[in-house]
């Protein structure tokens, strides 16, 4: 059996040795033939010589180097299309997730699970999994971590689906099959510091709400309905004061009436703009990601790829060769 192990990596200088030196130890603890496939995400500092000289001094190495930085969830994407493994292992660079639980994840895949997800011990659910959760209706286990074993099987399902806005971890659960959780301890980055902003992080969270779920749209047809039915009441009210023939004190009325309606108008659309712009970004069927230079064997891009399941591969493969 082959085992791939995807390691996205940028800017980590500081790790890539101690990185190398731990998944080497690992290997050698399993019958299994392996690969790594270390991606650079467009890296500012000098991951990809450090990782081209790993790849020189060990023929199991490959390295992905991306023509820019595409982001997490892109790179391991990439990471993942160019694997040929039976099964595929995705883990950071920075050593947060200890490689030797790689050796807990092939045992639980041996048993006959699909899917090993690592989660991270001792820390209470955070609220963003539980809404993500109650909105989305699947089950992202709570405070997983992009560390898990993919069988073959879920490889392939998981490369026919082409969708732009990536939570990966959202779009395993929602994938199912035979799933099992290891917990580990969560630890400190080896070295350099972590990436993610604010910003791609808030990105993130919205993008696993409105990449699976409608609701906000339900919920700007609700707050339409609440509005009407206010509206139709004060209607009422305004035709029986008219009727009796009081006089309408109506300014401070009018005023509220026009903050309130459109504030509503202007959150639903906001609502309705966000996926409109998801929708453009997905219709421009762009590829998710650019390869410009693949080192090591290039048995990766094909292994197990029907004709359908290839789309994504080929359009990131025909990038690469123009
Ligand atoms: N990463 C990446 N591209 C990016 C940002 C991060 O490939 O644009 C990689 C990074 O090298 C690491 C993993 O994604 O291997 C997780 O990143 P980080 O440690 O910054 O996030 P955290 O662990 O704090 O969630
Ligand atoms: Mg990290």
């Amino acid at each position: 059996m082959l085992l791939s192990v995807v390691v996205p990596c940028y800017n980590e200088a500081g790790n890539v040795a101690e990185l190398h030196r731990q998944l080497d130890q690992v290997a050698a603890r399993l019958d299994d033939q392996m690969e790594f496939i270390l991606v650079d995400d467009g890296s500012r500092d000098h991951t990809l010589d450090l990782l081209k000289q790993v790849a020189q001094r060990d023929p199991r190495v490959r390295v992905l180097s991306l023509s820019r930085n595409f982001g997490h969830q892109a790179a391991l994407t990439a990471g993942i299309e160019h694997a040929a493994g039976d099964a595929v292992v995705v883990m950071d660079a920075d050593l947060q997730h200890p490689p030797e639980l790689i050796l807990d994840f092939v045992r639980k895949w041996r048993e006959g699970h699909d899917l090993v997800y690592a989660y991270r011990q001792g820390v209470k659910p955070r609220l963003g999994y539980r809404l993500i959760n109650a909105i989305m209706k699947i089950n992202v286990p709570a405070e997983s971590a992009d560390f898990r074993l993919m069988d073959r099987k879920l490889v392939d399902a998981f490369r026919r689906m082409p969708e732009r806005a990536r939570f990966i971890r959202g779009m395993i659960a929602w994938l199912g099959f035979r799933q099992a959780g290891i917990g580990y301890a969560d630890r400190q980055r080896f070295a350099g510091r972590r990436s993610y902003t604010l910003r791609q992080t808030a990105r993130m969270a919205l993008n696993a709400i409105l990449a699976f779920s409608s609701l906000p749209l339900r919920l700007a047809a609700v707050l339409g309905v609440a509005t009407l039915g206010v509206g139709l009441l004060y209607a009422a009210y305004i035709l029986y004061a008219w009727v009796a023939g009081e006089t309408v004190q109506g300014w401070t009325a009018l005023i509220l009436t026009m903050l309130v309606l459109g504030g509503v108008q202007l959150l639903c659309l906001g609502i309705i703009a966000e996926y409109i712009g998801r929708i453009f970004e997905e219709v421009k069927h762009r590829p998710l990601y650019v390869v410009r230079e693949w080192i090591g064997p290039k048995r990766g891009t094909a292994a197990g790829a029907g004709e359908d399941v290839g789309r994504l591969a080929a359009t990131a493969g025909a990038a690469n060769e123009g």
